[in-house]
């Protein structure tokens, strides 16, 4: 039976290797860390008693690939879908509203910021769908936008992870288009009630192993060797290749640069700070923007309320330390109880503060142009990963679909190689 090796267990990783099992192929998954899911994971806090995941990740319904990839593996049943219903709390003034959109493709016309004209938004969406690849959101939608504090800033935050001035106009367009501008049913919010890993991870460990997939977990690859071809695969043991063998390399931009010198690959990007407190009674919503702080979403699931904080490097919690992040954060969480009604523990509650560097990669268009396709100048070795080229921003969404078509590209090498 011809052998796949996928290097890397993240989403994008796990996706490739259940399609090339399915398709007929002995897979073996090397992962560096000692857990698979990547960036994309789930463990039980003992601080917090409680399961948390290493990111708040926001899902959409339109993210088809994300749903299917959970349908497949069994997962499904650890999904929520939520009202399309995204509200917000600025709490320089307490001001709350909610941008809400309605039925079909033109219902995102409805989802607009208090004091905004409808009209401002078709011609904001229109000047960032028209925007040149070289553009930022700012220069694309212009500074000077009515929509540009309450709407275009906290987007190009959570979809890019990367301030307007900085993040690349075409990449927010192509999520948004696929999205929010269909409307509510395809903006509705997917929640993971009791966490990441048990939707998109375990279920997919389960399978793998049911269909006879090796997962090596704590298995570096160092280095990758070949000529017209990769030949050889350094993970502690040689791994040397036979014609038909192939392998995905579904690791981060910086890691497959390391592995692959002579492909000029996106850098890393920003990093992603969240927070988790433990709030009985919060009253939130189970999403929140914020508006006016350090916070900018916070998620709820059952009694832990979860902060985000994107491009962190920008934020105010650059140079504090855990503590006084946590407080900082805190205050935030704090006020957004009270101003839902919710019962504001006297004393800062159990709390965990998390700083995942080079969250995604580098989203300014700068970076966007470095993508790189699937192939690679070895035939047997195919690149998947949140930084592959697939039109879409670092997501959930684009690493399943970089997964899928690598595993095809992959499945095709091994016929055109077989003897
Ligand atoms: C805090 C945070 C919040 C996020 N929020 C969202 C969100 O709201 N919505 C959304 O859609 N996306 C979000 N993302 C992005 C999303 O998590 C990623 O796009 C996705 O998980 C990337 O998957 P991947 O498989 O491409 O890469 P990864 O998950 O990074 O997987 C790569 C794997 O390769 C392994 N590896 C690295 N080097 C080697 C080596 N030499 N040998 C073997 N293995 C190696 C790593 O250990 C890792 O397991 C967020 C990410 C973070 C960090």
């Amino acid at each position: 039976m011809p052998r796949a090796f996928v290097i890397g267990a993240g989403l994008a990783g796990l996706v490739a290797a259940e399609a090339l099992a399915r398709g007929g192929m002995a897979v073996t998954v090397l992962e560096a860390s000692p857990k698979a899911g990547g960036r994309c994971r789930s463990y039980r806090d003992a601080r917090l008693g409680r399961v948390i995941d290493n990111g708040n990740h926001l899902v959409l319904a339109a993210n088809r690939a994300v749903l299917d990839w959970a349908g497949r593996i069994g997962g499904a049943d650890a999904l929520e879908r939520g009202e399309a219903a995204f509200p917000f709390l600025d709490l320089a003034d307490g001001q709350q509203w909610c941008v809400r959109p309605g039925p079909g493709p033109w219902g995102a016309l409805a989802a607009r910021p208090p004091g905004v004209r409808p009209g401002t938004l078709v011609r904001d969406m229109a000047r960032l769908a028209a925007a040149r690849p070289s553009a930022t959101v700012e220069r694309a939608v212009g500074a000077a936008s009515p929509l540009m504090a309450r709407f275009w800033d906290p987007m190009s935050r959570a979809v890019l992870n990367e301030d307007p001035a900085r993040g690349s106009a075409r990449l927010l367009a192509a999520a948004l288009l696929r999205s929010f501008a269909r409307g509510a049913g395809a903006a509705r919010p997917v929640f993971f009630p009791r966490g990441l890993g048990p939707a998109l991870v375990d279920p997919a460990l389960a399978l793998l192993e049911r269909q006879g997939t090796q997962i090596d977990l704590r298995r570096p690859v160092a280095a990758l060797e070949g000529g017209d071809r990769l030949r050889t695969i350094h993970a502690g043991a040689r791994i040397d290749f036979a014609p038909g063998d192939v392998a995905v390399l579904a690791v981060p931009p910086r890691q497959a640069s390391a592995l692959l010198p002579r492909l000029a690959l996106p850098p890393s990007g920003r990093a992603i700070a969240n927070a988790h407190f433990v709030v009985p009674d919060s009253g939130l919503p189970p999403l929140l923007a914020l508006l006016g702080g350090t916070a900018h979403w916070l998620f709820r699931r059952g009694d832990v309320v979860s902060v985000t904080v994107s491009a962190a490097e920008d934020s105010a919690l650059e140079g504090l330390g855990r503590d006084a992040a946590l407080a900082r954060l805190w205050a935030d969480v704090a006020a957004a109880v009270r101003a839902h009604g919710g019962a504001v523990p006297p004393a800062m509650p159990a709390a965990r503060f998390l700083r995942e560097r080079a969250a995604t990669f580098d989203q300014s268009p700068e970076g966007a142009a470095r993508r790189h396709g699937p192939r690679t100048p070895w035939p047997n070795l195919l690149l998947a990963g949140d930084h592959v080229r697939t039109g879409l921003p670092a997501t959930l969404e684009g690493a399943v679909r970089s997964g899928e078509r690598a595993a095809r590209l992959a499945l095709r090498a091994a016929q055109r190689a077989a003897p």
